[in-house]
């Protein structure tokens, strides 16, 4: 019955992982890909087929051909960084995942407030300059995978570090641990949250700073930059996995009561930092698949003990479609606003 139905997604972030998951799970799959990334798409076996756009922004005009198509649209990464909310919310091809979440994902107060709900700590923030009292992190806002923001170290420095920049961004007490990114799923359909996986993201420069002892650094002027370029993978002490268990679950639950009936379903990824007397703090939260994933396509040692075969995430998703079709229950794992 699947096998009527073709997943489709943007060609970047995650797709080789949500399509090949699709395939595995019977459907057909289809890449929407640029003319640079064309030729790499259709080179994988298990991509049914390939639309290639001259530029990402152009997806809304591939929708009428993904109707006929009977194409079930995955959302990643790419979506948010090259498409509008507001696009987001004309399209009504079916939709994995729940639209209302954008807006509570996408502005950093709603984030808050969503987050305080679920009884997560996060970074203070610094409405005000003046109430700087210590090292601070300046996030620009829409700032793609780290790129332009800034570790500060006191009030002094926050003047001119920041005079020249014109767009909006938040300042976030600098949390100095661990970086986790926990990656999980949660099933409309079982009432049932998983941790999928975990990572931790490869950062430059400040990933690397180390390499150079600080006496040697003194005087060169080295700034720490968050530019992600990779991820790696990560088992974390088993004792601290309660604690990811029990973040999931409580956001889950708060996200039901804002942006209910369905609130965040599917994939998620809650990003924090962890300080030595184990505390996580958390930074943001995303309410979709993450590209850390991708360093498990073959399943990752949790989701062995959930399913003793490879489960990477966009199989997962894939499944959670099958057998939302399978009882007939296919608007659950849809958003709201999906035609089917
Ligand atoms: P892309 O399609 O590669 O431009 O990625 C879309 C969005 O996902 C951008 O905001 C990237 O910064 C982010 N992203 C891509 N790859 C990764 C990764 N490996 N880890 C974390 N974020 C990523
Ligand atoms: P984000 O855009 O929130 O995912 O942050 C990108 C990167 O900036 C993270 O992976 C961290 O390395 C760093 N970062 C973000 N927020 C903080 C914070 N409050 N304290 C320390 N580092 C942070």
């Amino acid at each position: 019955m699947n096998g009527q139905y073709t997943i489709a997604t943007l060609g970047s972030h995650s797709a080789l992982q949500i399509l090949k998951g699709a395939r595995d799970e019977g459907f057909k799959t289809l890449a929407i890909a640029n003319r640079e990334t064309e030729r790499l798409y259709r080179s994988f076996a298990f991509v049914d087929d390939v639309i290639a756009l001259d530029n990402y922004s152009q997806f809304p005009q591939t929708l009428g051909e993904l109707e006929r198509r009977k194409a079930i649209v995955v959302p990643h990464g790419s979506f948010v960084a090259y498409l509008s909310l507001e696009e987001h919310k004309r399209m009504t091809i079916p939709y994995f995942g729940n639209k209302a979440v954008l807006d509570w994902e996408a502005s950093r107060e709603l984030q808050r407030e969503w987050l305080t709900r679920a009884n997560i700590k996060m970074p203070r923030q610094f409405k005000n300059p003046e109430e700087i009292d210590r090292p601070v992190i300046v996030k620009l806002y829409g700032a793609k995978g780290g790129k332009g923001y800034m570790f500060i170290r006191d009030a002094g420095a926050f003047a001119e570090r920041t005079a020249h920049l014109n767009e909006e961004y938040t300042i976030q007490e600098y949390i100095i641990g661990v970086p986790l990114y926990i990656h999980y799923f949660y099933s409309p359909l079982e009432d049932k949250l998983e941790i999928m996986s975990m990572d931790r993201r490869y950062e430059t420069n400040v990933d690397s700073l180390g390499r150079i002892p600080a006496a040697a650094q003194e005087g060169m002027d080295v700034r720490p930059s968050y530019v992600v370029v990779g991820n790696q993978p990560v088992s974390l002490r088993e004792s601290m996995l309660a604690e990811c268990y029990r973040m999931g679950e409580d956001v889950v639950r708060v996200s039901k009561e804002i942006c209910g009936p369905k609130g965040l379903f599917g994939a998620f990824c809650i990003e924090t930092i962890i300080t030595p007397d184990i505390q996580f703090y958390v930074m943001e939260i995303s309410a979709r698949i993450v590209a850390g994933t991708n360093l498990f396509i073959d399943g990752s040692p949790y989701s062995y003990l959930n399913y003793s075969e490879p489960m990477s995430t966009g199989r997962r998703i894939a499944r959670e479609i099958k057998n939302a079709l399978l009882s007939n229950n296919l608007r659950l794992v849809l958003d709201d606003t999906s035609v089917i």
